[in-house]
């Protein structure tokens, strides 16, 4: 069978890969501790699912607007005024699949075959593939451990061609956890305007932030840069919605217009009835948010802890999401091979950095309980002490 060209040129999700294949296991009855997926263990929040159950009594089950139900689109506008500073109206909103659609359907209707975009590495490893399927360029920045794992503005403004059309800036960072101060979103912020290209902001972690750390939106730095400014974000993470399947992409309103085309002819609306809990997680209070933030804060110290604690590997302290990255380079073995020897060898599941662009490094994702993290710990711990 002769499959599209673009096929061939895109990797599958190694990062669903690795979960399914800890979920196949565990569902053998094997005891895995998978620190692999970024998916949060909390079930949604009560009030979210009262709502959309409420919704599907009353009948919200048919066809709606492809771009999104308009009550959904104005609380995310009222969400991204009072939380973030941007001025937005609901025609600048379209409800999406999820934050990977939302960024999906914003580089199928930015990117032309060969223009470029620029994306810092250590970086989420859907970007470039998305690029890709639209016949863009991904521009890969390394960064490393000396500047936090951020791109810095010297560097952007160094990758910068009469190519580039889009920037993707992630803060915080998966896989890093990183977060990048006002400051530093500021001098990104002056490269963009002065180059005058577009950035998106994938957001999707903005409410999971520690000692202090602050998230800035780099749109709401002022005119110039919020009309080169597109919002990615969506509900998996701050309140544990990730298979729901909601996300939302926010910008100029003739690129918010594009990609509700795009989205008419491919997927139509998100599910009617989902959207009425989302309306619901921004609408009540907050507190699950909080709550599920304290519970990865405590998980973020004690993983951080016993990984420093295991001589050979080096971690740096992130200030937000749910993983660590720590280097396994004093171990000897490249990415991959260390994980496929932890899991095989102590049934445990991480991934690879070779997928976000840092062979020299793991990800774990501390979205977990306490005792897996512990057990895990014990293993990963004899695993490299017998590597060193
Ligand atoms: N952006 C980043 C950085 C992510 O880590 C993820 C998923 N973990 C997404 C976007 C997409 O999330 P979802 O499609 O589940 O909303
Ligand atoms: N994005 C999450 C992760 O990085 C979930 C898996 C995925 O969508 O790739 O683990």
């Amino acid at each position: 069978m002769k499959l599209a060209a673009r096929v061939s040129q895109v990797t599958p999700s190694l990062t669903l890969a690795i979960a399914a294949k800890a979920k196949a296991l565990k569902a053998e009855g094997i005891d895995v501790c998978s620190f692999s997926a970024g998916e949060p263990d909390f079930d949604t929040p009560v009030h979210i699912k009262a709502a959309a159950a409420k919704a599907l009594d009353e009948g919200k089950t048919k066809y709606g607007a492809a771009a999104g139900e308009p009550k959904l689109r104005e609380a995310i506008a009222r969400k991204l005024k009072t939380d973030n500073g941007l001025d937005y109206k609901s025609e600048n909103v379209i409800v999406t699949n999820g934050g990977k659609h939302s960024l999906y359907n914003l580089i199928v209707a930015l990117i032309d075959p060969g223009d470029e975009v620029i994306i810092p590495a250590p970086y989420w490893l859907s970007y470039p593939e998305m690029v890709t399927l639209a016949g863009g360029v991904s521009v890969i920045v390394r960064t490393d451990a000396t500047t936090g794992y951020k791109i810095t503005p010297e560097q952007l403004r160094k990758a910068i061609t009469p190519k580039t059309k889009l920037f993707v800036l992630n803060s915080p960072s998966n896989p890093t956890g990183m977060v990048y101060t006002p400051d530093e979103i500021k001098a990104l912020a002056e490269v963009i305007v002065d180059a005058d290209i577009f950035a998106v902001s994938d957001e999707i972690y903005e409410k999971i932030l520690y000692d202090g750390a602050e998230h800035i939106s780099i749109g709401s730095l002022g005119k110039e840069i919020f009309q080169r400014t597109l919002i990615s974000n969506g509900f998996a993470k701050a309140y544990s919605m990730t298979g729901w399947r909601l996300g939302y992409l926010a910008g100029p309103v003739e690129i918010i217009k594009a990609t509700s085309s795009i989205q008419g002819h491919s997927t139509s609306n998100v599910c009617t009835f989902a959207q009425y809990g989302a309306i619901a997680a921004l609408e009540s209070p907050q507190d699950c948010v909080e709550e599920m933030r304290q519970a990865f804060a405590k998980r973020r110290q004690v993983m951080l802890d016993r990984l420093n604690a295991i001589p050979g590997l080096s971690t740096a302290k992130p200030d937000g999401a749910f993983y660590l990255f720590p280097d396994i380079s004093k171990t000897g073995l490249k990415s991959l091979e260390f994980c496929d020897a932890l899991l095989e060898e102590h049934q445990v599941a991480v991934i690879p950095g070779i997928a976000f662009g840092a062979d020299d490094n793991i990800r774990l994702s501390y979205a977990t309980d306490l005792a897996t993290i512990e057990k895990g710990m014990d293993r990963l711990e004899k695993f490299v002490k017998s590597r060193i």
